[in-house]
């Protein structure tokens, strides 16, 4: 029998790999941001990140850049679509839509859009593993692989005073979130932040689950540290807003296909 002839390489220049769309006009990227927007809402929903009212997640609006896209007061998650987002401008009134917008969206994101020109997108929920970190005013630890995307890039807002519904306070998250991607509000939960929506919601969504594993981890024994040499070469490696938009797809992916009525 003659020796088969193994087949021949593709070009990796024929391969697919998706990057994150660029947009000519403001219009397109309105839609793009507002379509993506709804789809991480979605998905907060299906993880189980609502909390009543509480949580929301804010896209900067790419014409009117004191504006933010939010999802209205009231309204669960699971339902978003497009349509219903609303705009909000710098002094929080609603400018476009028919709902309100929850205070506290205002009051924390007005100010992380303000102090971080670079941020297109934050997310914060009352999300349960983040909540408990949280009750402990602890940070995460590199004790995985994944949480090394927030090793030295995340910080603690060391205060709790009620809930956020004047600008000040919103102020002094913002200085604690400083350049960082992530920050744990003391007895509070998790704020994330992105230069897309995408990438601001996959930083929520795998921070939570750090939070979970670090909880579990520290329940069941004493975990292993990652030095900090090899933790900071992995954030370089995992740690970046593209890396983060990457990660998102297969979740992009998931809520569009089996949740389309979102786009509308
Ligand atoms: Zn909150």
């Amino acid at each position: 029998m003659s020796q088969a002839t193994a087949p021949d390489p593709i070009p990796v220049d024929q391969l697919h790999f998706a990057m994150p769309p660029k947009h000519e006009t403001a219009e397109d990227e309105r839609r793009h941001r507002k379509e993506r927007l709804a789809a991480a809402l979605r998905l907060f929903g299906r993880f189980g990140f609502e909390e009543g009212v509480a949580g929301h997640i804010t896209a900067r609006d790419p014409e009117f850049t004191d504006h933010f896209w939010v999802n209205p007061f009231g309204m669960s998650f699971k339902h978003i679509t497009v349509s219903d987002l609303i705009l909000v401008n710098h002094k929080g009134q609603v400018v476009e839509g028919r709902h309100h917008v929850n205070q506290a969206a205002f009051a924390i994101h007005s100010q992380i859009h303000r102090a971080r020109p670079d941020v297109v997108a934050a997310a914060h929920s009352h999300s349960t593993y983040g909540r408990a970190l949280s009750a402990l005013g602890e940070l995460l630890e590199p004790i995985t692989q994944d949480v090394c995307a927030f090793y030295e890039d995340h910080a603690l807002f060391d205060d709790y005073t009620g809930v956020v519904v004047d600008e000040e306070e919103g102020r002094r998250i913002a200085a604690a979130l400083g350049p960082h991607k992530a920050v744990v509000l003391r007895n509070h939960g998790l704020l994330t932040v992105g230069d897309t929506v995408d990438a601001a919601a996959w930083w929520f969504i795998t921070m939570e689950r750090s939070c979970q594993v670090q909880l579990a981890a520290k329940a069941a024994g004493k975990p292993v540290h990652i030095d900090q040499a090899s933790a900071r070469h992995t954030r370089d490696q995992l740690g970046n807003d593209l890396a983060a938009w990457i990660n998102y797809q297969p979740l992009y992916q998931q809520i569009t296909r089996s949740e389309p009525e979102l786009l509308g």
